[in-house]
């Protein structure tokens, strides 16, 4: 079966080109459809690629019963019921990196516009006029620039400033001071200093609760007498009454703004008429280079994700720190097995309603535990929750929303580093289930309950408690013989010589209701639980 992609907003040729191009892939390029329209036609596509045109609401993500994917070719996903998509376990991907030359390039055509005072120049040849004498301009060479957000596009500008021979300082407490000293830029602790020090002020953080309103007057007031204020970031990081005013002052030489509070800018703002004010319609990205990187980084991505299931582009799943996804692989799956296992066990106990999940992991997987957890969750809510679109992107909330307590605990000391415990509580029981992953070795379980085992958690693994008595072994490898069950590994273990004892059988294929009972009519055998890894 293909999936089938749907193509809208204009994508840049390259993109749509590379979906074609693959046999798994049946696509659909339409122009930017009406929301009624869309919602309409939705629900036949396993993914959805756009721009920033069409929204993607939470009614819409709720008709799109197949969607696994949504691209958006560019940065901003403002557009995009986020929530809803987490929730749906919908993974959202976006192309962060593809315009950061387009933006950075164009601070330099605003600045210079600005110093020169390009458009009046051509605007008043074209109308017939020579006014040599006002077009007196200045030069960057020997200004100071000063950047707020020391980002992707943050640093492409200060490598171009050095190039125009600028002094550059810039302001990201969120950087470390590496990436100051790499690109030979000098290091504001805070706001103050920057805006005292600055000729020009460019901005390049996102929008967040701390950067809305982060330019207002009072930050005005501290730049110098005829500065110059850049964003072409997001809308309401400068407050545009305050930036009007002090264009209108005099107090500022200039501003060039490219992004709004309000898109687009209505026919009458105030801004449209304040003076020495460069104004570009949100354009930053918009050149055919830019457009041709995003398209073809998001479309390469949704393929990954669509054809491998590859989640770690999504920007809606849980948020691994310092981590490398591809090293994280195996320790996500040995957490959603070792917790599959924990809910099996505790299941075929008659507990099976989990209370509590929590993970312990050794340092390897430092600053994954978010990750780890909703991993854990996808292997306790599996076969449980509806729909096949259960993932490391909505787990955490399905768990949440059917009152499972998530949380990390800090590891014990002496904990091998590529250790991961899953805790699991239900009724009055509670189990751990414990094991290592590496990125080199196959991932194992290490211990069930008290019993340290040796297996790999893969095809169907079978886990008998029983009496430690002669003989057991040895029926439940009949058992298996006669029912054509392969065993790949069989591990047992025992707490005390003829005391409880577990077996962790790992075999090939599935293991039915029958066999289960029949393993149950051997002597001494107490428990069988059957896992089934079907991921
Ligand atoms: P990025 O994530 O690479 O960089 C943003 C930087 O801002 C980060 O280094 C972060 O540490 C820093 N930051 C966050 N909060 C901060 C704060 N309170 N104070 C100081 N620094 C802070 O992002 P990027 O790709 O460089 O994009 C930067 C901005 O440009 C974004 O807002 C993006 O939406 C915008 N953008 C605009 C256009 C356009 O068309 N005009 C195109 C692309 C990107």
């Amino acid at each position: 079966m293909k999936f089938k992609v749907l193509l809208t907003d204009g994508i840049d040729p390259e993109g749509v080109a590379l979906l074609a191009a693959d046999p798994q892939l049946e696509v659909d390029e339409v122009p930017t459809l009406p929301a009624g329209e869309l919602i309409e036609r939705i629900g036949e596509y396993d993914a959805l690629v756009g721009r920033s045109a069409t929204r993607v609401t939470p009614e819409l993500l709720r008709a799109a019963k197949r969607i696994r994917v949504i691209g958006r070719a560019g940065v901003g996903v403002d557009n995009i019921a986020m929530d809803t998509a987490t929730e749906l376990g919908i993974a959202i991907i976006n192309a962060p990196a593809g315009n950061t030359v387009a933006v950075a390039e164009l601070v330099f055509g605003s600045l210079l516009s600005l110093l020169r005072a390009l458009p009046m120049a051509d605007r008043t040849m074209h109308e017939g006029e020579w006014r040599r004498s006002e077009l007196l301009g200045g030069e960057l060479k020997g200004r100071t620039l000063g950047i707020i957000g020391l980002g992707r596009i943050g640093s492409e500008v200060a490598r171009r400033a050095a190039a125009f021979e600028m002094e550059v300082v810039a302001y990201d407490p969120y950087v470390p001071e590496t990436r100051f000293q790499g690109l030979r830029v000098g290091r504001a602790d805070s706001l103050g200093p920057l805006l005292a020090l600055s000729d020009v002020v460019t901005i390049h953080t996102p929008l967040t609760d701390e950067t809305r309103g982060m330019i207002g007057k009072r930050e005005l007031d501290k730049l110098k007498a005829g500065a110059i204020v850049l964003n072409l970031a997001r809308g309401g990081i400068v407050e545009e009454d305050a930036l009007a005013a002090a264009l209108r002052s005099g107090r500022l030489a200039g501003a060039a703004l490219d992004v709004f509070s309000r898109e687009p800018l209505p026919a009458d703002d105030p801004l449209r008429s304040a003076p020495n004010l460069f104004l570009t319609p949100h354009i930053g990205a918009s050149t055919i280079e830019a457009q041709r990187n995003v398209a073809r980084d998001v479309c390469a991505a949704v393929r990954e994700t669509l054809l491998g299931g590859e989640l770690s582009r999504s920007i809606n799943i849980a948020a691994v720190e310092g981590v490398r996804w591809e090293e994280l692989k195996p320790a996500l799956r040995l957490s959603e097995r070792a917790a599959a296992v924990g809910r099996a066990i505790l299941a075929t106990q008659g507990n099976r309603a989990v209370q509590r999940v929590s993970v312990r992991a050794g340092a390897a997987h430092l600053g994954a535990s978010e990750a780890l957890l909703a991993a854990a969750a996808v292997g306790v809510l599996e076969g449980v929750v509806e729909g096949d679109r259960l993932n490391v992107i909505n787990a955490r909330t399905l768990a949440a929303q059917r009152g499972i307590e998530l949380s990390s605990l800090e590891s014990a000391p002496g904990t091998a580093d590529d250790v991961v415990e899953i805790r699991i509580s239900a009724g009055m029981q509670e189990i751990a289930v414990a094991g290592t992953a590496s990125p080199t070795a196959p991932v194992r379980l290490t211990r069930i309950g008290a019993f340290h085992v040796d297996v790999q958690p893969r095809g169907t693994l079978l886990i008998l408690t029983n009496e430690d008595v002669p003989g057991v072994i040895g029926r439940v490898g009949t058992v298996l013989g006669e029912a054509r069950i392969n065993i790949a590994e069989y591990h047992q273990a025992r707490l005390a010589e003829g005391g409880d004892a577990l077996a962790a059988v790992s075999v090939d294929g599935a293991v039915s209701d029958e066999v289960q009972a029949a393993l149950l009519q051997i002597p001494g055998v107490r428990t069988a639980t059957v896992v089934t890894f079907n991921r």
